[in-house]
This record gives C-alpha cells, sequence and structure tokens, in this order.
C-alpha cells in the first residue's frame, strides 16, 4: 500500500468514526475471514434492565431485591447497575453490605445486615454447593427469551433468581448481514449461559456461539481459528476482552468501552456499533484493491 492511499483511507475512516492505527492494521483487517463478537455491548446495547424475580419458597421479592443490590452496589458490572436501579425501582429497601467479593465470570458474594449473600450464575451457585433445583425451569425458559437469570443464594439457601435483558442494538442485525456478504464468518463468544447466547446469536444469524467462555477461552477461541487457518478479527469492549484482541490479527475495540480494550486494538469503533465494521471493511478492501 502507498502511504497516500492509506493516509486516505484512515481519513476517511476516521470521518466516519472509525480509528484504524496503521497501515498493518488496515492490511490485515481486508484479509479477516473471521470474525469474533462478544454479545454485551457489541451486539446488544450493554445496558440491561432488571426485568423478573423469582422467589423460591419461604424468601419474599423485597428482601431479594434488597440483599441483591446492597451487593451489586459494589460491582462494577453492567449486570450490577441493572439489579441496582431496578431494585430501586420497585421500592426495595436500601441496605449496606461488607466484605463485599467479585468474582469474574461468575457473580458476586457478600455480607449483607449479617446475613451471607451471593448472586450469579449456575457455576456460582456449583462453587456454594447449591442446586438450582425448582427454579433451574424458569432460569432456562427465561434464557431461551435471551435473558440473563442470576440465582440469588441467601444463609445458603436458593431465595430466587433475577433477570435481566439487554436490547440487540438497532444497527447490528443489518451489520451482520453485510459482514456475512462481504465473506466473512460471524462467532459470538460469551460469558453468558448457553441457552441465552443461543437465543440473541439465533435472532442474528451467528454462525458459531462460544457461550459460558472466560478471557483465557476467548484468547484460546482466537488462537484455535488462527490454526485452523482463518485470519482473525475480534470485536469487545471490556477490560476482560483485551488480552484476545491484542491476540487476534486484528484486534476492534468499541470506543464506547474500556480504555485498556482500546489500547490492545487495531482499529477502535468510536460509535461503539457494528456498522463501523463494514465500513472499516469496505474501506481496507477499496485500499488494497488500488494497490494491486
Ligand atoms: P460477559 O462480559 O460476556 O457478560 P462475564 O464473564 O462478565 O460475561 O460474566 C459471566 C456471567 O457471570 C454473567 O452472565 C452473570 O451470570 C455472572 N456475573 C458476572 N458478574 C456478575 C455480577 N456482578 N452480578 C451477577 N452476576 C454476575
Ligand atoms: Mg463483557
Amino acid at each position: 500500500a502507498t502511504p497516500m492511499s492509506i493516509m486516505v483511507a484512515t481519513g476517511r475512516g476516521a470521518n466516519a468514526g472509525v480509528l484504524i492505527r496503521d497501515a498493518e492494521a488496515l492490511e490485515r483487517f481486508a484479509k479477516v475471514t473471521a470474525l469474533i463478537v462478544d454479545k454485551t455491548g457489541t451486539l446488544t446495547e450493554g445496558k440491561p434492565t432488571l426485568t423478573d424475580v423469582e422467589v423460591a419458597e419461604g424468601a419474599s421479592e423485597g428482601e431479594i431485591l434488597a440483599l441483591a443490590a446492597a451487593l451489586e452496589r459494589g460491582s462494577e458490572h453492567p449486570l450490577a447497575e441493572a439489579i441496582v436501579t431496578g431494585a430501586e425501582e420497585r421500592g426495595a429497601e436500601r441496605l449496606g453490605s461488607s466484605d463485599f467479593e467479585a468474582i469474574t465470570g461468575k457473580g458476586v458474594t457478600g455480607t449483607v445486615e449479617g446475613r451471607r449473600v451471593a448472586l450469579g450464575n449456575a457455576a456460582m451457585l456449583a462453587d456454594l454447593g447449591a442446586e438450582p433445583g425448582p427454579l433451574d425451569d424458569r432460569a432456562k425458559a427465561l434464557q431461551r427469551e435471551g435473558k440473563t437469570a442470576m440465582f440469588v443464594v441467601i444463609d445458603d439457601r436458593l431465595a430466587g433468581l433475577v433477570a435481566v435483558a439487554d436490547r440487540i442494538k438497532e444497527t447490528t442485525p443489518e451489520a451482520i448481514a453485510a459482514l456475512h456478504d462481504l465473506g466473512l464468518r460471524i462467532i459470538m463468544a460469551t460469558g453468558d449461559a448457553e441457552a441465552t447466547a443461543q437465543a440473541v446469536a439465533g435472532k442474528l444469524g451467528i454462525d458459531e456461539v462460544h457461550a459460558e467462555v472466560s478471557p483465557e477461552d476467548k484468547n484460546a477461541l482466537v488462537r484455535r481459528l488462527k490454526e485452523e487457518g482463518f485470519s482473525v478479527a475480534m470485536a469487545g469492549d471490556g477490560v476482560n476482552d483485551a488480552p484476545a484482541l491484542a491476540e487476534a490479527d486484528v484486534g476492534i475495540a468499541m470506543g464506547t468501552g474500556a480504555d485498556v480494550a482500546v489500547e490492545s486494538a487495531g482499529i477502535t469503533l468510536v460509535k461503539g456499533d457494528l456498522g463501523g465494521i463494514v465500513r472499516a471493511r469496505r474501506l481496507a478492501e477499496a485500499t488494497m484493491r488500488n494497490i494491486r
């Protein structure tokens, strides 16, 4: 690529909210054959809202919401804000917590009013030696609607579950279709549950789904696809995603996400939606075509 054509392309990209780090990122992106995307905050808005509260026998909704929100006030996860705001809207009592602990990819634990409280996914429940029991079917049904269900354990007893929904971004379906037309395989990688991931992926025609993955798993997924001969781009917005962004042939950060993701990326989408990836790809292809 000539320096001039690269300059023109990066300038055009910048005007459209697509920041391309250098000539190498542009050249590599023209050759990409597989795109891995994170679900939350990339395909979806990343602003979930509380939709459902299910109460196990012997517990109450007010208690579940008050204790869950007390813990989540200490967390920075997007799920936490949904629970805190939802509990306040439903008039739950505002309580404080102590010895708060966040368990990456699983949930949160702590003490509220002298009671041990844990909130998180099935893996978290398993770690506590608890069983979803009669709430399992309900959790699965909510997940099939694309919602994220989190179990609430109070003093070693399953007290209920809360569920949140996160809307698919308006621009996502069209962007996925366009990327398919450009010949890319689209792969979803998420820390969320299998049924939730499948529900969202199914609506969008995603080619491959990896659910319940840790940040290290995302890294391993990038490496595996490279070994299979794909040239891999990875788009993500979280601190969690930074290692996989660095591992990919091209890392794509959402400008709306964490700074460390932006630092590890070859391409940054200022507005943080997939439409920018379509524009970047067209720009990259056009630039490389002019050179040959
Ligand atoms: P992602 O970034 O893909 O949403 P994470 O790895 O951050 O995934 O989280 C995976 C799962 O762990 C979430 O879907 C949720 O069930 C649980 N989890 C993580 N953090 C929290 C939290 N603060 N409160 C409740 N559940 C959580
Ligand atoms: Mg995330």
